[in-house]
């Protein structure tokens, strides 16, 4: 029996259940499709960091499945042609694949589904828990993450898998065309490259080394640096590190070393992750909706000048041009920094959320679907905020998290002003509340 395992934001051997699920089979294809989303909110394709990032990503999955006489085909097909012509050319008797969330993803499945002479199996295995281990049924999720997580907290995460042991071969005769290497560099700011062993390393570093877990609640708003938050996402959100082998080192960590605010602080974080995954599972195209999930009409519109000053760093707020320049050199934003950017996009641009969550997901190397557009949401007051939105005072923000400018400073964001302009009745959406 040939069987094909298409990876997706699973991009490791490590408590893959997936992948295990095809280990048994006689030979074993594993194929992972470029992604080819097509154009959304006049943005396409991938910022160059984002795009090294996978490539490394890809390029360590390959070298780890080599090691077990394996291979990773590449393709820069569409699943719904790439997978179906395999199927066919290898007589293929079954496909795999990871469940994840977004609107093109489950189209792009379902398009597969339907060519398919042969069954398709869906895994889960980038959450803490499965569909069956919720409280609730599907469908029925709570719209607000503090009864989530009071909900989730008190479940136990199960025992991470290990990575299998050997791994069918490849079918005779199919070969693993070279894929070209990034040209870009990682930003020396920000030197994370791809793949689970980097992403295993960064764990063991900041939580057991480095130990930065025991004051996480006080350093995590640091915007710059790699001794604030965990920056863990960016082998998350692709799957190089499995989400239960993090929960579980935490609890190791807290078992033998320390338990505090701070490391059930971590925790909870990774509750945010697992609510805004499994709301987009629900939320399917509502989430790519200007009014959200809560469909809340606003009167917001596209303003071609400001968004390009705000992509570009070229704002009348120092702090938030620092943060985009940060953003497109390094791939890389904290969690306050995306909080103080998203705000003033939508607050004071007054702007379309969906084109800055758009530009996020092109340049950030931890892109999650349901983790941005979940995220600008609730900026937007779109989405799952029990207050509506949030709003930041700019000036508040970069005396609190920013007070002797040495950020802004580093990441060039003292630009001079721009002329103001004015918008007119033309600007606003026709179809405005009331219009
Ligand atoms: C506008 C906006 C867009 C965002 N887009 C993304 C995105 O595309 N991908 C992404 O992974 N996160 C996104 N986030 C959430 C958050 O900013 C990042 O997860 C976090 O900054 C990653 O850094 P870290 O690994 O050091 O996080 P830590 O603070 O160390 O947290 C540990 C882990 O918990 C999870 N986590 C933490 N905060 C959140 C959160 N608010 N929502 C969901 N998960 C969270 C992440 O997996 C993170 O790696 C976004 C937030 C905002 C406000």
């Amino acid at each position: 029996m040939t069987e094909l395992y298409l990876f997706r934001n699973d991009l490791r051997l490590d408590d893959n259940p997936g992948l295990l699920a095809h280990a048994r089979a006689d030979e074993l294809v594993c194929v992972y499709c470029w992604p080819s989303a097509p154009a959304w909110c006049n943005l396409k394709g991938l910022g160059a960091q984002r795009e090294r990032f996978l490539i490394e990503s890809l390029q360590a999955l390959h070298d780890e499945l080599q090691s077990m006489g394996q291979g990773l085909l590449v393709l820069r097909t569409d699943p719904r042609v790439a997978i179906v012509q395999l199927v066919e050319r290898l007589s293929i008797s079954r496909v795999g694949s990871s469940a994840v969330p977004g609107h093109y993803e489950e189209q792009q499945l379902c398009g597969v589904l339907d060519k398919l002479r042969v069954p398709l199996l869906v895994h889960q295995g980038n959450t803490l828990f499965e569909e069956h281990q919720l409280p609730f049924a599907r469908g029925n999720l709570p719209r607000h993450f503090t009864p989530f997580r009071q909900q989730l907290e008190t479940l136990s995460v199960n025992t991470p898998l290990p990575a299998p042991r050997q791994l069918p071969p490849p079918p005779k005769g199919l070969s693993f065309p070279l894929q070209p290497a990034s040209k870009t560099i990682p930003h020396p700011a920000f030197p994370m490259r791809g793949g689970g062993s980097e992403g295993q390393r960064r764990l063991r570093h900041w939580m057991f080394e480095r130990r930065r877990v025991t004051d996480y609640k006080q350093t995590r708003n640091y915007l710059d640096g790699l001794e604030g938050s965990s920056v863990l996402s960016p082998w998350l959100a692709n799957g190089a590190l499995s989400v239960r082998r993090v929960a579980q080192q935490l609890f190791a960590f807290e078992e033998t070393d320390l338990k505090n605010e701070s490391t059930r602080w971590l925790y909870q974080e990774l509750l945010w992750r697992e609510f805004f995954h499994w709301r987009a599972m629900d939320d399917g195209p509502s989430l790519f909706r200007a009014s959200g999930i809560i469909g809340k009409k606003q009167l917001r519109t596209f303003e071609a000048r400001d968004f390009a000053r705000w992509c570009k760093g070229d704002t009348d707020c120092a702090l938030v041009n620092a943060l985009m320049r940060q953003l497109v050199a390094t791939g890389w934003m904290s969690n306050r920094g995306r909080q103080i950017a998203a705000s003033y996009l939508v607050n004071e641009f007054n702007h379309d959320w969906r084109y800055g969550a758009a530009f996020f997901e092109k340049h950030l190397i931890d892109y999650d679907v349901g983790s941005n557009y979940g995220n600008w949401q609730y900026i937007a007051g779109v989405g799952t905020d029990p207050r509506g939105g949030r709003h930041f005072n700019q000036q508040e923000q970069a005396e609190r998290y920013d007070p002797d400018g040495l950020f802004t400073a580093k990441w060039d964001g003292y630009q001079p002003k721009q002329p103001r302009y004015i918008n007119d009745a033309a600007d606003w959406p026709l179809d405005a509340p009331g219009g």
